[in-house]
């Protein structure tokens, strides 16, 4: 997206003008609105707190403390969140060539990069590893004989698959992994094959509720470290993934419960700690964010129906993916002077698709004085979304990402 500017509304202060009079970190939600209130983009649009990003990863960070803290870029990947990760210290987990190009504009050393996704083309692998990207993770074995030709001498984990235990609200499912057995293969060949072999990695499924989740995980990474020890291929890095979910409308551990789970179940399985890796990507946006849109129309089916619909200017194509399902339920509030009686909603998003349709199971109540033209906030809001948002699906562009800091707008790529 580098090169578009997004728009802000006519007659908006200069940034100098604005003086931040809000807490730095505490009044995330108060400090987006002040932005969105003074600024007045153009709906839908997403604004991330930068200060509240860089908050949530140094909280992470000493929860996990002696962890390698790496950030799934697919959450956020917004310029202005990685160039703060950098400088906040952050390792990063990237996805393709793309993301590790943007990783390194923000400043981002490429020893600090890890390539995660285990679906890769050699053309993929060619251009991470002549950008200096020296960690992979593999779960077959014809991308480990790309590896071991494309990339000599990287270190290599292999993804185990996560079967057992409790499901998250948005599971990656049987898609990535291979199991313990072939895990050991491919360590082993690895080893062979002049790569080298640092260890285990797996995802318990992102907005996974369950601190104990990873037990199951842990307790199969330590068999294959034994495994391949035994082969006289010794491991020495244990990568637990992300997952570490939100309360939104519901509730969530905290970030210390799930460091102290996640720790207990190392200790509990491998005889000598590993060098530990955590992954999170929700965890350290999602709360930094707040996308604002403005309702298109509401109406009923018929005059008895006790629910009506609200069409938003934002939805499942234009930011709000990880509605598929109604997994992920947004606190939806709507702004400004609104009556205090309010009413059940099916909300839908402003595409012709059958499938635009946001929340009709999960209970949702807004003001019955709620109008075409008003507005309403969609908080906790700052990961999957814009980076999910199409290109122009139904001639929708992209959800806007403003970022601030400080109170002030610092980018707007
Ligand atoms: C998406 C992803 C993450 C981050 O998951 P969250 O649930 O956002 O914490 C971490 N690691 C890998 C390999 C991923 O694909």
């Amino acid at each position: 997206m580098s090169g578009l500017t997004w728009p802000l509304a006519d007659g908006r202060p200069e940034p100098s003008t604005i003086t931040p009079t809000l807490d730095r970190v505490n009044d995330t939600v108060a400090r987006l609105r002040h932005f969105l209130d003074t600024y007045r983009p153009p709906t839908p649009c997403l604004v991330v707190d930068v200060d509240t990003v860089v908050d949530r990863y140094t909280r992470l960070a000493s929860a996990f403390a002696g962890y390698r803290v790496q950030y799934a870029v697919k959450a956020n990947p917004h310029p202005a969140v990685l160039r703060a990760l950098t400088a906040a210290g952050a390792a990063f987990d990237v996805a393709s060539p793309g993301e590790i190009d943007l990783c390194l504009a923000a400043g981002a050393a490429p020893t600090s990069l890890s390539y995660g996704n285990t679906i890769k083309k050699p053309t993929d692998i060619a251009r991470a590893f002549a950008a200096g990207v020296r960690e992979y993770t593999v779960d077959a074995r014809s991308d480990l004989d790309n590896l071991a030709r494309l990339a000599p001498g990287a270190e290599v984990s292999v993804r185990l698959l996560v079967e057992d235990g409790p499901d998250s609200v948005t599971p990656f499912g049987h898609k990535f992994g291979c199991c313990a057995e072939d895990a050991v293969r491919l360590l082993v060949l690895a080893s062979e094959r002049g790569l080298d072999p640092v260890g285990v990695s797996f995802h318990v499924g992102s907005q996974q509720l369950d601190p104990e989740a990873w037990d199951v995980a842990v307790a199969e990474a330590a068999k294959v470290f034994t495994a391949t020890a035994e082969r006289g291929v010794p491991l020495r890095r244990l990568n637990v993934g992300g997952g570490f979910g939100l309360p939104y409308t519901g509730a969530a551990p905290s970030t210390e419960t799930y460091a102290e789970a996640v720790t207990a179940a190392v200790r509990a399985h491998f005889p000598t700690v590993p060098e530990l890796v955590c992954e999170p990507g929700r965890a350290v946006v999602a709360e930094a964010g707040l996308i604002r849109s403005e309702v298109v129309v509401v109406s009923r089916k018929r005059p008895t129906d006790p629910h009506r619909w609200v069409f938003l200017d934002v939805g499942r194509y234009n930011g709000l993916a990880e509605t598929e399902n109604e997994a992920i339920a947004y606190r939806i509030e709507a702004v400004g002077d609104q009556s205090s009686e309010d009413g059940p909603v099916i909300i839908a998003g402003p595409t012709c698709d059958g499938d635009d349709v946001l929340y009709q199971r999960t209970p949702y109540r807004l003001p019955l004085s709620l109008r075409a033209g008003d507005v309403v906030d969609l908080l906790d809001a700052g990961a999957y979304t814009a980076s999910y948002s199409s290109v122009a699906f139904n001639g929708i562009e992209p959800l806007r990402t403003y970022c601030i800091s400080e109170g002030r707008l610092i980018s707007a790529e």
